[in-house]
């Protein structure tokens, strides 16, 4: 047998390649004329460009692309192209409501299953992919894996949504952001899969790997929900052993001594920004630790913010921006605001990162480039680049100039395919009986 192993394998290879090179042929190639081009890492507009996009990824950007006989041209001649959105911190599966859970999501976790939650979290998505959004980190309170139900459902092709970075559960000392009674800990612990108790060394390991084998691609700790919190080292476990699996980490911070913990671990990103000073600024900006501050506008619906609050948010952003700290864009959106889909929510959350002054150049940049890189995806997606992946959208304002401009998105397109043109959802292309990129997708 060894004899023939050698040159069958060389036939295979070949064979393969000649299967490969067919279907890169066949690979649909659209034509985008490009009214205006936004390059948000360099804050500037290109104008009558053309990307070429051929199967799922770009082939070819600039003015002089020439245009392949038989392609189908998209005419965005009047629009400003640009690459997708990012939003680094949402709850898919989780919309708590003020009926009838007044807004406790330990009512919505005790009354929707996680399969109810699971096509909520596909609703969500698609409503997000509508407003922009082409990646969404996903970071917990998604039941038992919902999260990673949706980014299967959606990398395997059943269904149209955002590229989706799931945390999983999240992993925190006992009782995660829950205050449950004795009795429900004890006889049934209601905590879990809310949240994933760890509280030795032992457990936080253990913790961490039901996460990855359960689908996360990003770890979220709660870093100081309880007073007993995680010191330095407990973090610094947590960061080696997600290491092993190629893994980043998140942590949810509260209070001063979370924030230094958490950043003298030396962890990948913060959510939540109520505990950030100007030294936890300026440690983070030195250590590159990401900021996902969650910066929450006043005015929502049923989502009271003081103006005092709204002051701190705002000075805590402006610090932030002062002391060079790499931010992303995040809103925390776990609740439904009457009238708004997850996306519009989402896009309301603009408004804060106007009122702290921030140019509208950095914000973009907030929401794209470095959405991209806290989310691992800067080398494969997002940028509009030949060989990335396909995604942009198009909307008939500049953002550069008002920030609004967002709110109007008309077109967007996904992994090449289009999912909304002249402002309608045009999802059939999406939707497949089965996994048109195969089962094993993880
Ligand atoms: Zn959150």
């Amino acid at each position: 047998m060894r004899r023939f192993a050698l040159p069958f394998v060389a036939f295979l290879i070949l064979a393969s390649l000649a299967v490969g090179d067919a279907v890169m042929a066949q690979a649909p190639v659209t034509a985008i004329r490009a009214g205006r081009l936004l390059d948000p890492d360099a804050g500037r507009i290109l104008t009558n460009q053309v990307i070429l996009v051929e199967g799922t990824r770009i082939r070819e950007v600039g003015a002089n692309v020439a245009i392949p006989a038989g392609a189908q041209v998209i005419d965005l001649s009047n629009m400003t192209v640009m690459p997708g959105l990012v939003e680094a911190h949402n709850h898919l599966a989780l919309t708590y409501k003020p009926v009838p859970e007044n807004n406790v999501y330990y009512y919505t976790y005790v009354q929707e299953s996680t399969a109810l939650r699971a096509i909520q979290a596909a609703s969500n998505g698609i409503q997000m992919l509508a407003s922009g959004f082409t990646i969404v980190r996903d970071m917990g309170n998604n039941a038992l894996y919902a999260d990673t139900a949706l980014r299967q459902a959606i990398e395997q092709g059943w269904i149209p949504g955002p590229t989706i970075i799931n945390s999983g559960i999240i992993i925190g000392g006992m009782g995660g952001q829950f205050s449950p009674t004795p009795e429900m800990v004890n006889d049934h612990n209601i905590v879990y899969p809310e949240y994933l108790d760890a509280d030795t060394p032992d457990e936080i390991v253990k913790a961490i790997r039901q996460n990855i084998l359960f689908g996360a691609k990003v770890i979220k700790i709660c870093v100081d929900c309880k007073p007993y919190g995680y010191t330095a080292d407990e973090i610094r476990l947590v960061i080696r052993e997600a290491a092993k699996s190629g893994m980043k980490v998140e942590g949810h911070v509260q209070t001063l001594a979370g924030a230094r913990n958490a950043i003298e671990a030396g962890i990948w990103s913060i959510a939540h920004s109520g505990a950030l000073t100007d030294e936890m600024h300026k440690l983070m900006a030195q250590k590159g630790i990401w900021r996902a501050g969650t910066e929450t506008p006043p005015g929502l619906d049923g989502h009271p913010v003081s103006p005092q609050a709204y002051q701190r948010t705002l000075d805590g952003l402006k610090n932030a921006y002062a002391n060079k700290v790499p931010l992303t864009f995040s809103t925390d959106a776990d609740y439904w605001v009457t009238g708004k889909t997850r996306g519009e929510l989402c896009l309301e959350f603009i408004r804060p990162w106007i009122d702290a002054g921030i140019p509208n150049a950095d914000t973009l940049r907030a929401m794209t480039v470095n959405g991209y890189k806290v989310s691992e995806t800067e080398t494969t997606r997002g940028p509009i680049k030949a060989g990335f992946f396909a995604d942009l959208i198009a909307l008939p304002g500049n953002p550069l100039d008002d920030l609004n401009a967002l709110k109007s998105v008309q077109f967007v397109m996904k992994d090449g395919v289009v999912f909304k043109r002249d402002g309608v959802m045009t999802p059939a292309a999406f939707f497949h009986a089965g996994p048109v990129n195969g089962w094993r997708i993880r």
